[in-house]
């Protein structure tokens, strides 16, 4: 029998194994009484708007209520994208076939820019194009994959291929999905070094980094605005909340209530295996790629950097679970697709907060003069640092080009304060079902 103990290497941890190399460091910094712009949240997007800010020169002070990098940023699987979710056929059922088309490319140009902050600002976080891998979960849905591999490629610039599931060990070793897309322009990091480069090089261009401040309200003040913190006030000329799927705490305040009320934080788990063997992971992961299945709840996993252990991310459940509890079921997801690991143990497993939206789109625009940018649907490396980037243009007026993810009707539901735990149980068991009906059909 397999128990809890026997699966937990000695020594496990519920903290992200990308702490071990890069952990959010403390700051211990002074809040200021103004600042030219003050960003709320210190992940990507917030960094990444600073430094642009920075850039134009713009005076500009992050706030974060933990430490700077402490939330989805330095907690995800590393798995850089350029819009693969957002570009589908389904865009241009909504918003017709000239605004589908700027939305998908407006996604996709996140691909290019992380790779562009990454080698301008010299950040050294295991960045490899390494490409995904998106295996099918049904013969229906390769079929799907095949339609949309073309647009993907259309958008992004950089070429897809269909894998059938004849040839599907050439991408993975593993039969337990029919076949898949190779998507080139996907790459791979290390997400907690390119959260403490991000802040380094926001803060060598100027920008102060302010940690452990909680926002509790923005309210405009004359031309300007006042800010509430649990460390007193401060004033600012511009405000741009970056708060995404820690919009809402869990006592449910919010540093803005309206953008919570559009924001639908899920939990998504990853765990961490002990070092393997290099012939194994050769022949688990031939090509090295970041791979992501097509199902509604989907599994997504990867080697790690140096490739010497496997990490396993998805939901393993949809109410407020500890990661202890979690690891055994995303064990389980890891053993349903490589039975061979059933000795491996796990050495950490934790947890982060997505956000979906209502649309499953990014936004970024301005509400009651806020600025706001948030909303990357679990797939943010990228989205993130490129939805700082383009708020901040808009903050100083620099945005001459427009963007399609600007200023997009952003949907919320009646009644909706933020907190979805009443309702993601029933729809995410829902989508689990829809998942093994598929499967049984197909
Ligand atoms: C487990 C997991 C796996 C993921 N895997 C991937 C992946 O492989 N590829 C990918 O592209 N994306 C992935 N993502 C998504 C990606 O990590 C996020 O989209 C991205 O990091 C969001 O960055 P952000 O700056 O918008 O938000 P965050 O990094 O979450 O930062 C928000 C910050 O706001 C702060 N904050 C909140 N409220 C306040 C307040 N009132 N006052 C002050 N500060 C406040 C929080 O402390 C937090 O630090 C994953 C996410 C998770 C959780």
């Amino acid at each position: 029998m397999t128990t809890t103990d026997s699966i937990l290497a000695p020594g496990f941890k519920t903290t992200p194994w990308w702490w071990e190399a890069a952990e959010p460091v403390a700051r211990d910094s002074v809040l200021p009484d103004r600042a030219g712009v003050a960003i709320v949240g210190g992940g990507y997007a917030g960094l990444s708007a600073a430094l642009t800010l920075r850039r134009l020169g713009h005076e500009v002070t992050v706030l974060d209520a933990e430490r700077i990098g402490w939330g989805a940023s330095s907690r995800n699987g590393g798995m850089v994208s350029g819009g693969l979710k957002v570009a589908s056929g389904a865009l241009t059922k909504s918003y017709g076939v000239e605004r589908g088309r700027a939305i998908a490319d407006a996604a996709a140009a996140s691909f290019p820019f992380i790779e562009e902050t990454i080698a301008r600002e010299g950040i050294d976080c295991d960045y490899l194009r390494c490409g995904r891998f998106v295996p099918a979960w049904t013969p229906k849905h390769y079929d799907g994959l095949a339609a949309r591999a073309n647009f993907i490629a259309e958008v992004t610039g950089l070429p897809t291929r269909m894998l059938p599931r004849e040839r599907q060990r050439e991408a993975l070793g593993s039969d337990h999905y029919h076949g898949g897309m190779i998507a080139e322009a996907s790459g791979s990091l290390h997400p907690g070094k390119y959260a403490r480069g991000l802040a380094d090089a926001a803060e060598r261009a100027g920008a102060r980094l302010v940690d452990g401040v909680r926002v509790g309200g923005i309210r405009q003040d004359g031309t300007g605005f006042r800010i509430t913190t649990d460390r007193g006030q401060m004033r600012a000329d511009a405000v741009l909340v970056a708060t995404n799927g820690y919009s809402r705490d869990s006592e449910g305040k919010s540093a803005m209530p309206w953008l919570a009320r559009r924001m639908i934080p899920v939990g998504s788990y990853i765990i961490a295996t002990e070092e393997l063997p290099a012939e194994m992971m050769d022949r688990l992961f031939p090509g090295r790629r970041m791979i992501s299945d097509t199902r509604r709840v989907l599994s997504y996993f990867r080697p790690s950097p140096f490739g010497n252990r496997i990490l396993w991310g998805g939901r393993a459940s949809f109410g407020p679970t500890a990661p202890d509890v979690a690891a055994p079921v995303l064990r389980g997801f890891m053993l349903s697709v490589f039975p061979e690991l059933k000795d491996v143990r796990l050495t950490h497993a934790w947890t982060g907060n997505v956000a979906f939206t209502f649309d499953f789109l990014p936004h970024i625009g301005v509400q009651d003069g806020i600025h706001y940018a948030a909303g990357c649907q679990g797939s943010g490396v990228a989205m993130a640092t490129w939805l700082g980037h383009r708020a901040a243009l808009k903050i100083a007026g620099a945005d001459n080009q427009g963007f399609a993810l600007d200023g997009l009707n952003f949907p919320t539901a009646p009644l909706y304060n933020g907190n979805p735990n009443w309702f993601l149980p029933i729809v995410g068991g829902w989508y689990r079902l829809r998942d093994h009906l598929d499967r049984a059909a197909a």
